[in-house]
């Protein structure tokens, strides 16, 4: 519902108070594209650098689902942000540097960046809340939920959670430079 919320507020403010930008349907959609490559890109990141830094708060409580998956409570520490206004405060922090550019340059596609964002978040915590607690998932989510179990099964790779394209692009260039030594 924050998720929700936070990404329907930031979606109104950039269609109703950037009266220059506008909008097209095809914009729309390069946005949305463009704010699903740039979620992949921060939950990679945010799960990798901060999440598995090995110290501080978040660390510390992301390494609590780590370390409960199979406990009987397993279930309180599954979702990624239990506190509603820490996803509100994330979707505020990363909506910062996208309404500049629209507020300085009069970018049309940044509502579809707000959009997708926002439903990439969910998809995220819903799909990671299924292949932990055994909810249901398409078939072609299945190999999705694996990668997830792969990164818990080794804990130093595989850090996007269900869409592994970061990932892929940060193996195929290890496996590259790894080639030209
Ligand atoms: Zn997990
Ligand atoms: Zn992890």
């Amino acid at each position: 519902m924050a998720a929700l919320l936070s990404g329907s507020v930031l979606l109104l403010i950039s269609l109703k108070c950037f009266p220059d930008s506008a909008i097209s349907t095809r914009g729309f959609l390069f946005g949305m594209v463009a704010g699903l490559l740039y979620a992949n890109g921060f939950e990679y990141c945010l799960h990798r650098f901060l999440l598995h830094a090995g110290h501080g708060i978040f660390s510390e409580q992301h390494m609590v689902h780590h370390t409960t998956l199979q406990s009987p409570d397993a279930a309180r520490y599954v979702n990624f942000s239990s506190n509603p206004w820490g996803v509100v405060a994330l979707f505020c922090a990363n909506a910062v540097p996208f309404l500049i550019l629209q507020w300085f340059f009069h970018i049309g596609w940044i509502a579809g960046v707000f959009a997708s964002f926002a439903l990439y978040y969910m998809a995220f915590e819903e799909i990671h809340w299924r292949t932990h607690m055994g909810g249901w998932l398409p078939k072609w989510l299945r190999p999705a939920a694996r990668h997830h179990l792969l990164h818990h099964a080794r804990g130093t790779d595989r850090f996007n959670v269900f869409l592994p394209i970061l990932d892929w692009v940060i193996h195929r260039t290890s496996q590259r430079a790894k080639r030209a030594k």
